[in-house]
């Protein structure tokens, strides 16, 4: 069988549409422009990258966007008071603290000094707590998109298998939650669990966030199964600089029902969360309706 392949690429982009059509409405309708602020301490080359295309597309999507750029000294008090002034600005309704922070600042503490409402990266505690016991919360971008593909895909997840492989709090912890929200039986395996192949064997999900270039191949997958690779590796193959998930995609895909793609699968999704969870946080914090489609 050959798979589908999910296009995460145009998916964001129809996220993106959507955020951009409730942006405009909000503005029309009630004079309110969401806007998102990051915050970036040093210069690690990853996180500026990352923080320059939020930037852009928050842009593009037509809210405002706060870049916070700090020296990578900075100390914990002055980010915790640049924190602050953003918890108490009206015209912010996004927060997002790029990870990781140098050594000398206390990643959790820094996370937990967000307002909850703002917290559109779906980190500090409260949300956690929150998504855990089905209550309303900002949820973390990246499985927030992979619940969006599983959805458009399937419909309704109800009583599938899903097996999350990897166990971080930005990413398999916060998924296993999602898909026991929509009723999936899940199991959340880790560097400990025994007889991985056999477990993923049992899954019409699978959602590999493990950070291991192609570590799971084509025979662990049950035919038809639907395989969301979370993974992004940068690997060398033949002279040249690849990107690779932590699916072998050629053999996962000869016996997956559906696959994403690495790149233009999940990657995506993310920062089109992240405008979709700004919109969100904006509606709630002004009273109005949330945007369909959007959250979890
Ligand atoms: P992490 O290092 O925090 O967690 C990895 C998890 O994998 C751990 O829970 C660990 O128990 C598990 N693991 C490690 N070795 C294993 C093994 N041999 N068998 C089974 N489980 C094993 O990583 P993370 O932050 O969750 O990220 C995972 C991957 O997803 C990385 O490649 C990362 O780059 C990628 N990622 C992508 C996006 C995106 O936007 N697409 C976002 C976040 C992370």
């Amino acid at each position: 069988m050959a798979a589908n392949i999910i296009d995460g690429k145009a998916f964001a982009a129809s996220v993106r549409d959507k955020v951009a059509g409730h942006v405009a409405r909000l503005k029309d309708d009630h004079g309110i422009t969401p806007g998102l602020a990051v915050v970036l301490v040093g210069e690690d080359p990853a996180s500026q990258v990352y923080v320059r295309s939020k930037g852009k597309q928050t842009v593009e999507a037509g809210m405002n966007s706060f870049e916070h750029k700090l020296d990578a000294d900075t100390s914990e008090a002055d980010l915790l008071a640049i924190v602050d002034q953003l918890n108490n600005d009206p015209a912010v309704h996004g927060i997002l603290v790029q990870l990781p922070l140098p050594g000398h600042l206390n990643e959790d503490l820094i996370i937990n000094s967000i307002a909850p409402e703002k917290d559109v990266d779906g980190f500090h505690i409260s949300n956690v707590g929150l998504l855990g016991t089905g209550q309303k919360s900002m949820v973390p971008c990246t499985p927030l998109g992979c619940l969006m593909m599983l959805r458009d895909y399937h419909g309704s997840l109800s009583g599938m298998d899903a097996v999350v492989i990897g166990r971080s709090n930005i990413v398999g912890k916060p998924m296993a939650q999602l898909l026991l929200g929509d009723s999936c039986t899940v199991t959340i395996a880790h560097s400990r669990t025994k007889d991985l192949p056999e477990v993923v064997r049992r899954a019409d999900i699978v959602v590999a966030a493990v950070g291991r270039p192609e570590m799971v191949p084509g025979d662990w997958i049950k035919e038809g199964a639907t395989v969301i690779d979370v993974g992004i590796n940068r690997i060398e193959r033949d002279g040249k600089n690849k990107l690779v998930g932590d699916v072998d995609f050629a053999s996962c895909a000869e016996r997956a029902g559906a696959i994403t793609p690495v790149p233009g699968g999940v990657g995506p999704m993310t920062i089109a969360c992240l405008l979709a969870n700004t919109v969100t946080a904006c509606c709630r914090a002004n009273g109005l309706e949330e945007p369909e489609g959007l959250t979890a």
